[in-house]
């Protein structure tokens, strides 16, 4: 071979070993070179493509101008870099990054123009899954904000209306009207419970089903949100199907990965493995969401920066985030009330430095064959989710509520509206009233008349003071003193939130007078 031919064998081999697409032009536009990432990009063999008009070929639209604006930009500085949207053979569109320059020679004769193109797709939809991921949890948050004033709001208008047909006439025709507005209002719950609902991200009916196959079409998904530098390893063994929306599992997946790679920023590896685990009872004791039997146990570990031991603590507290700005303090949240919808338990293990595993585990639905299953070992630092309050006084059928006897009801309550409609409701069904506006006014009550209650109305978030932390006070006064708690968040959400203790009864508003009879009298009764 003599020097030229090793020199063009060198350049052609130069061409060859670069990632991005390397085209070449000549003064019309027409193609001259085509490297082989050019091949594997667009489809087209450089014998197909040398000929033809590069633009033409490509379809290029750049992404914010017609490709005639890059080329004047081009003729006129000899350099043109942008994202541009070209066709591949298939028809199919790719996102590209293409760097566009003037080719030269020596006496300054315009020759053509040589394009580098790099592939964006893969960060593109990375991007858009990032930003969806994002959206929903910002969109949660701001459902359950909503929700939660608007209950309020809505308790008060259905108690007007539920007043006020009590004191119209039947024959009055305004009371159709007032039944009107209570139907009305009757709709703004169901919307306002659709609103908590997502923000809860509730279930769909679940079916039978094996998480190794969901996880594994997860796979390419997982890959590219977690980017080039974070090498995905899973090592999956579970037989057992559990009862589940694949929805939901994804969803757990993808927060905990999302996680992950946020924890990763200088790469690391995320192991995800599954396993057929068996509770003993004396394992299942240590845990109050947990009996002994056979669960399938998902562990999802990272290598990144880890927590502390306080914010291990709150992590699954919604809201709660060490991003700022950036973090919603949902993503875990969420998989912690997913994870509660199936009847499972989740639990963390970090270490500073070291990196972060979850653990989740979820009941058994189906057979996972004869094996004796290994014995589940929890992490070291796990947190322990707390135990979901037993379902809302009053939401089972129960029978027409005893007719109450002259028992007193201290209601604390902030709002109005809602002390208004609550007073009413609790006199309907003759109990005798006494109210406060304020945690400090309920406090300041004398003892003898503290004596008399029977049992506290009160709500969670009042000025100053939380309706738990004014109970306590009265608590130390009296300590048989009893209290249901109103929220327009379901009961278990206080207790994760760690704002209220497992077990202690909570009534969601807007509730009925029916479902506030049921509440007392199961309060008071027991
Ligand atoms: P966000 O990601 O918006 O902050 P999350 O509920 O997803 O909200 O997480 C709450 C907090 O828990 C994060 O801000 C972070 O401090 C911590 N965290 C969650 N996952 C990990 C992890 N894999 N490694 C380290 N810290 C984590
Ligand atoms: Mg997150």
């Amino acid at each position: 071979m003599c020097r030229a031919e090793q020199q063009r064998a060198y350049e052609a081999a130069l061409l060859n070993s670069v990632h991005d697409a390397i085209i070449s032009t000549d003064r019309d536009q027409v193609i001259v070179s085509w490297n082989h990432a050019a091949e594997a990009l667009y489809g087209w063999t450089a014998l197909e493509a040398i000929g033809q008009q590069l633009d033409v070929l490509l379809d290029t639209r750049c992404g914010n101008g017609a490709p005639r604006t890059c080329l004047e930009r081009l003729d006129a500085e000899g350099h043109w870099e942008g994202e541009v949207v070209q066709r591949r053979r298939d028809g199919s569109l790719v996102h590209v990054l293409s760097s566009l320059s003037v080719m030269n020679l020596p006496d300054a004769t315009r020759v053509g123009v040589v394009a580098v193109n790099r592939d964006l797709t893969h960060s593109k939809q990375l991007e858009r899954e990032i930003h969806h991921s994002r959206r929903m949890e910002a969109v949660g948050r701001l459902a359950s904000g909503i929700a939660h004033d608007f209950n309020n709001i809505l308790m008060g208008i259905i108690g007007c209306c539920h007043l006020a047909e009590g004191q119209l006439d039947a024959r009055e025709p305004a009371r159709d009207y007032v039944s009107e507005i209570g139907y009305a209002a009757e709709r703004g719950v169901s919307l306002v419970r659709q609103l908590l609902a997502f923000g809860r991200q509730r279930a769909k009916p679940p079916v039978s089903l094996r998480l190794d196959p969901l996880l594994e079409g997860l796979r390419t998904m997982l890959e590219r949100l977690l980017g080039e530098d974070v090498r995905l390893v899973t090592s999956l063994r579970a037989r057992g199907t559990v009862l589940a929306d694949a929805g939901q599992l994804e969803q757990i997946v993808m927060n905990l990965a999302v996680n992950a790679r946020e924890a990763m920023p200088g790469g690391g590896t995320l192991e995800i493995a599954t396993q057929d685990v068996e509770l003993s009872a004396d394992d299942a004791a240590t845990h109050l969401d947990l009996t002994r039997g056979r669960y399938v146990m998902v562990r999802v570990a990272d290598t990144g920066v880890g927590m502390a031991s306080d914010v291990v603590e709150r992590a699954f507290e919604p809201f709660f985030t060490t991003k700022g700005i950036d973090g919603t303090g949902l993503g875990l949240s969420t998989v912690y009330a997913l994870v509660r919808q199936l009847d499972g338990h989740v639990e963390v293990d970090s270490r500073l430095g070291v990196g972060t595993t979850f653990t989740i585990l979820l009941p058994h639905h189906g057979e996972v064959g004869a094996d004796p299953l290994p014995r589940f070992v929890p992490g070291p630092h796990e947190v322990d989710a707390p135990a979901t309050l037993p379902a809302a006084p009053g939401e089972p059928p129960v029978a027409t509520p005893e007719p109450a006897r002259r028992e007193m009801v201290l209601v604390v309550e902030d709002d109005s509206l809602v002390r208004m409609t609550v007073r009413f409701y609790l006199e309907d069904a003759g109990y005798e009233v006494i109210d406060a506006s304020e945690p400090s006014e309920a406090l300041a009550l004398p003892d003898a008349q503290l004596e008399q209650v029977a049992v506290v109305l009160t709500d969670m978030v009042m000025p100053g003071m939380s309706g738990r932390e004014m109970m306590r006070q009265l608590e130390r006064r009296r300590p048989s003193l009893r209290a249901i708690y109103m929220s327009a968040y379901p009961g278990d959400m206080l207790v994760h939130e760690g704002r209220l203790e497992a077990g202690l009864p909570t009534l969601q508003k807007p509730f009925t007078e029916e479902s506030l009879a049921q509440a007392l009298r199961q309060t008071l009764d027991c």
